[in-house]
C-alpha cells in the first residue's frame, strides 16, 4: 500500500531464513482484512509503501534450524502475531500479548511467499495437507474466525446465555457461529444488509437486528425483557458501535470487543453504574487454532463462507476496492 486508496502488486524480494526459529511457507490463499480498510481509508497512517496483509494459510517450504514442531510439505496455519508460545503470557492464553510477540503485518501476508518468525510457537499443521475446499475456511482461522471466536468467549456466550453481535463483517459473523457452536441460547445478529444477515443465519443467529446505535440498544432491549444481552460482542472499533455493545449488555453480563479501537473513548461514571463485564483486544488466535482446525478439519464448521469474493493475488487492489465499498463481505486472494 503506497498511500489511502492506492495498493500495487509489485516484486518483492523473495523471503528468506534470517533466525533459525523462522520458517518460509508457500501461500496457498491469502486475504484482504477488515483491519487493512483502516489504513486504505486514510485513518491509519502509511509512512512508506508498506508489504500489506497478515492472514495465511500454506505450505511449509523450509525450516530454521532450530524449528522442531513442523517441517517441509506440511499445510498450515497461524495468527496475525507471531508467538513462542512458552512464555508465561502465552501460557495462559494471551498469545497475541507474547513477551516475543513479532507482527505478521510486516512481513506482508498478501504475497506467494512469506517468513514466519516464531516458527514452532506460531504455526500449526493440519493432519494431511487439506483438499482445496478446505483451504478458505483454514484462512478464516488465522484471523477473523478466531478473532470472532475470541470475542465470544470474552463475552462469555455460552449455554442459557443471550448473545448479541454488533457488526456485521467476517469477524461479528464469525462471532455469530462461535456463540452457536459455544451452547448460546439465542444470538441477535446486527446487521442492515441483507446478505450478511442471511450469512448471520445460516451461522446460527436466531434473531436481526437492522437499527444501529441507541435505537439498536433498544431493539436488544425489546428482544430481552428489557434487560439487554447477557454477552455482547463488538466487532467494529468505533465510539458508536463499543458504546452500542455495553449498553445493550445486562448488569453483570459481558462485552467481548475485538474490533481494531479507533477513538474510542469510554465514559467512566456510565461504565461504574453499567454493571457490565469489558474483555478485548487483539485476539489470541493461536490459544484457539488447535480446536478450530480440529472443527474444520472434521467439517463441523464452515468459516470459508465469509469470503464471497475471490481474486487472483495480481488483483489485489480490485480486491481492496470491492471491501472499502462493501460489495464484498471478505475477498479471498489467490497468489
Ligand atoms: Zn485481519
Ligand atoms: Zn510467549
Amino acid at each position: 500500500m503506497y498511500a489511502p486508496g492506492d495498493v500495487r502488486v509489485e516484486d518483492r524480494t523473495d523471503p528468506q531464513i534470517r533466525e533459525a526459529t523462522d520458517a518460509i511457507i508457500r501461500l496457498s490463499a491469502t486475504c484482504v482484512c477488515g483491519s487493512d480498510l483502516w489504513p486504505y481509508r486514510g485513518a491509519d497512517p502509511i509512512d512508506r509503501p508498506s508489504p500489506m496483509g497478515h492472514e495465511y494459510a500454506g505450505i511449509v517450504e523450509e525450516v530454521g534450524s532450530e524449528v522442531r514442531n513442523v517441517r517441509p510439505g506440511q499445510f498450515v496455519v497461524g495468527s496475525f502475531f507471531a508467538s513462542d508460545n512458552t512464555c508465561d503470557i502465552c501460557r495462559a492464553g494471551y498469545q497475541s500479548s507474547c513477551i516475543h510477540r513479532v507482527g505478521i503485518g510486516g512481513e506482508g501476508a498478501q504475497a506467494e511467499r512469506m517468513r514466519v518468525p516464531l516458527a514452532d510457537g506460531t504455526l500449526v499443521a493440519t493432519p494431511e495437507v487439506p483438499h482445496a475446499d478446505l483451504v478458505p475456511s483454514f484462512l478464516a482461522a488465522s484471523d477473523v474466525l478466531g478473532t470472532g471466536w475470541f470475542g465470544a468467549v470474552a463475552a462469555e456466550a455460552g449455554p442459557g446465555k443471550i448473545v448479541a453481535v454488533v457488526g456485521d463483517g467476517a469477524v461479528g459473523l464469525l462471532a455469530v457461529l462461535a456463540a452457536q457452536q459455544l451452547g448460546a441460547e439465542r444470538i441477535i445478529a446486527m446487521s442492515r444488509h441483507q446478505d450478511r444477515q442471511k450469512l448471520a443465519m445460516d451461522y446460527g443467529a436466531t434473531d436481526i437486528v437492522t437499527e444501529r446505535g441507541d435505537e439498536g440498544v433498544a431493539r436488544v432491549k425489546d428482544l430481552t425483557n428489557g434487560l439487554g444481552a447477557h454477552s455482547v460482542i463488538e466487532a467494529v472499533g468505533t465510539q458508536e458501535s463499543m458504546m452500542q455493545a455495553i449498553r445493550a449488555t445486562r448488569p453483570g453480563g459481558h462485552v467481548g470487543y475485538v474490533g481494531v479501537a479507533h477513538d474510542v473513548a469510554l465514559p467512566g461514571e456510565e461504565l461504574f453504574f453499567s454493571h457490565v463485564h469489558l474483555h478485548g483486544g487483539p485476539a489470541p488466535v493461536r490459544r484457539f487454532l488447535p480446536d478450530l482446525m480440529d472443527r474444520i478439519w472434521n467439517g463441523r464448521i464452515d468459516p470459508g463462507k465469509v469470503f464471497d469474493l475471490e481474486l487472483p493475488l495480481d488483483q489485489a487492489a480490485e480486491g481492496y476496492r470491492a471491501m472499502d465499498s462493501r460489495q464484498a463481505i471478505k475477498v479471498l486472494l489467490r497468489p
